[in-house]
């Protein structure tokens, strides 16, 4: 497709659609519900995505909830392979010291996630790289599918004509996809562990205080009811250590509403905070963390999950060896292996003293990660350099380094504000996975939905909640033709 010119009334279209849908977000922080509203920025045009990548990333996606799944049950694993970042970034050695202290029988396990990728272009060939593994708090599912179904309908609407066939539009299903994870978590919880038919059963949604971004959170629990009619309830933290307890079985009560009489029961846990280290300001949050790790409930994600999703452990999976402890089949953990870029340990050994110094000698080639989640941490060219150049060798060992991916650059039109701008994108391409277990039994194990976002070619880094990044919805090319 070339991007046709958008009229000024394709861009009304766009923007009367994302308003209308709920494709949208707080000005600010800290908003009374409802109000400071604008819609969330977008791209006009979905964006040409490789088709077989796309398929392959889909086909894929079970298979690394196996691997998340298996390597979150080996704790030794984790414990080795973070032993030495845990010691140099107090964050990780924090969420370390809560590892193991689920009880046994705590075996209902939800997995949301999401797997990150660039096409990367080499001499007109195209292959997924992926980028990371989000393992908490994996956000945009729902305002993501909002906006693949915005792109159908301004494809087919003579306000905007696109030249697109509609095929090449995949229907995107991840607000079902994550609905149905959640609620079937709360029916096995209750199959498995019965409670009298009297109690209020509910999914706790751990969010940050005054999240500018609760619409999206807000679509998926409006969906999880409306299909599964599972009620879900929205605390912080700070409330939760106010207002939750474990009975003698350790199931977790919270008091609801808060200063009542009034108990429900959590059958799980979905974190959409809790993965930064300013979601714990004080002890009070991490108590409150700490007594939901050690609550029967099904935590989305447990501490090991998401401890699986650090940095650090995606640069061991590169190492030969590694995907293959944990999958079996050849072809499966060839698969996967083939969406990896390089990534290098910056321990404090020779081996960690050589990388920092082939990125000191080479900054633009690679990416410098710390151990932490939700855009705008990595470094990047001469921050990178002289971060590398400052550290002492222990301070090292807290980051990895990864070779930097280009993917291919783009011109497109994005809306920010109801007004289009004329940019280069580069476009990054997600896949939800959603992963639910009861004890051994794999009861859910699918890929769910998609998402694409966007950002200026110009930008090294930031996501859509940085200001940096728009939504997207990819439009598939075969590009053999
Ligand atoms: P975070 O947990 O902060 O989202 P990411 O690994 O996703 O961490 O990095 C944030 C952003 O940095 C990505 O969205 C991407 O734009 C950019 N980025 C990360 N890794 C690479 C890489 N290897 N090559 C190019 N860009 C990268
Ligand atoms: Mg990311």
């Amino acid at each position: 497709m070339k991007p046709s010119s958008p009229t000024a009334a394709g861009i009304a279209e766009a923007v009367s659609y994302a308003a209308s849908h709920g494709i949208i977000v707080c000005h600010e922080k800290h908003a009374t519900p409802g109000t400071n509203i604008t819609h969330v920025p977008i791209t006009y045009h979905p964006t040409p995505l490789h088709a077989a990548s796309y398929h392959e990333a889909v086909r894929i996606t079970p298979i690394l909830n196996l691997l998340v799944s298996r390597i979150a049950a080996d704790h030794s694993y984790l414990r080795r392979a973070l032993f030495e970042t845990a010691a140099v970034d107090p964050f990780t050695h924090r969420l370390m010291s809560l590892l193991g202290s689920s009880p046994p029988d705590a075996d209902i396990y939800l997995g949301i996630y999401r797997y990150d990728y660039f096409v990367n272009v080499q001499n007109q060939q195209h292959s997924l790289r992926m980028v990371e593994m989000n393992c908490i708090a994996a956000s945009f599912a729902c305002l993501g599918t909002k906006t693949s179904e915005m792109h159908r309908f301004l494809a087919s609407h003579p306000a905007c004509n696109f030249d697109i066939n509609m095929q090449n539009l995949p229907i995107n299903h991840a607000i079902q996809s994550l609905a149905r994870g959640i609620a079937t978590a709360h029916t096995q919880y209750i199959r498995r562990h019965s409670p009298p038919s009297t109690v209020r059963t509910v999914v706790l949604l751990v969010g940050q205080p005054g999240e500018r971004n609760s619409y999206d959170q807000d679509i998926l629990r409006i969906a999880v009811w409306k299909e599964h009619q599972v009620e879900i309830i929205r605390l912080t933290l700070a409330q939760i250590i106010d207002q939750a307890f474990l009975d003698e079985y350790s199931n977790l009560y919270v008091t609801f509403p808060a200063n009542t009489s009034h108990h429900v029961l959590v059958t799980t846990v979905y974190f959409r905070a809790g993965y930064s280290p300013d979601d714990y300001p004080s002890e009070k949050e991490w108590e409150a963390r700490a007594l939901i790790e050690k609550s029967l409930a099904a935590k989305c994600p447990s501490i090991a999950v998401q401890l699986v999703g650090t940095k650090k452990i995606q640069q061991i999976l590169d190492l030969p060896g590694e995907v293959e402890r944990f999958i079996d089949s050849k072809e499966d953990a060839d698969a996967i292996r083939a969406t990896f870029a390089r990534q290098y340990s910056l321990s404090s050994t020779q081996e960690g003293a050589k990388a920092a110094k082939m990125a000191i000698n080479n900054p633009d080639a690679f990416v410098l990660k710390p151990q932490r989640e939700g855009g705008g941490n990595n470094l990047y060219g001469e921050q990178l350099k002289h971060a590398l150049q400052s550290m002492s060798d222990n301070e090292r060992a807290a980051y990895v380094l990864m070779d930097k991916i280009m993917p291919p650059v783009v011109k497109s039109v994005l809306i920010r504000d109801g007004e289009p701008i004329y940019t280069d994108i580069v476009s990054e391409f997600g896949v939800y996975g959603v992963h639910v277990m009861n004890g051994t039994d794999h009861v859910e194990n699918e890929s769910g939905g998609t998402l694409l976002r966007s950002k200026p070619a110009s930008q090294d880094d930031g996501g859509v909640a940085a200001g940096v990044a728009v939504l997207d919805s990819p439009l598939l090319v075969d590009y053999t033709g």
